[in-house]
């Protein structure tokens, strides 16, 4: 059965869809990848080019060696995706998808510069996103007035985006 994965950048300027569902879900350390994110890690999903499909803008790409480019939205900075040059093959970054929580990585790559303090950071405490004030400022107020105002694109395709007003 063929499945039907979406996908794309924070501002809805880049959108994709795929017509297989992506494999080797994995994480990747290497220094080139934490540079791609700016975070500790890149996570990303393989696909043939042949299933991948841009239904909204393009991507842009950074050739960061002979073989790899690195794609991101120009206009948000999202990075959307790895590209062999030497193979059929796309990998898209797994936040980038819609249903990125059925993407759960399989595989870590790049252990030699996996931050050593990485376990360490997610036992620190913690706040809830909204849920009072976490001493920065972060209010209920501050976060209502911010999701009233997102321009962030929703988890699944839209005809237009952003919204035009009614
Ligand atoms: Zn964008
Ligand atoms: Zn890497």
């Amino acid at each position: 059965m063929s499945e039907h994965w979406t996908g794309g950048c924070q501002c809805g300027a880049v959108r994709y869809e795929l017509s297989v569902r992506p494999t080797n879900a994995c994480i990747c350390h290497c220094r080139m990848c934490q540079k791609q994110f700016g975070n500790f890690f890149g996570a990303f999903a393989d696909v043939n080019t042949s299933d991948f499909k841009l239904t909204r803008g393009e991507i842009s790409y950074f050739k960061s060696s002979d073989d790899a480019l690195r794609g991101f939205c120009r206009d948000c900075g999202t990075p959307i995706a790895y590209k062999f040059a030497s193979q059929p093959k796309i990998s898209v970054s797994i936040g980038s998808l819609d249903r990125h929580l059925d993407m759960k990585p399989q595989f870590q790559y790049g252990l030699e510069s996996r931050e050593p303090w990485l376990l360490e950071v997610l036992s620190l405490p913690g706040s809830v996103t909204g849920e009072g004030d976490n001493g920065v400022g972060d209010t209920p107020e501050r976060f209502e007035k911010i999701r009233l105002s997102s321009k962030q694109h929703p988890d699944h395709d839209t005809a237009n985006w952003p919204p035009r007003p009614l």
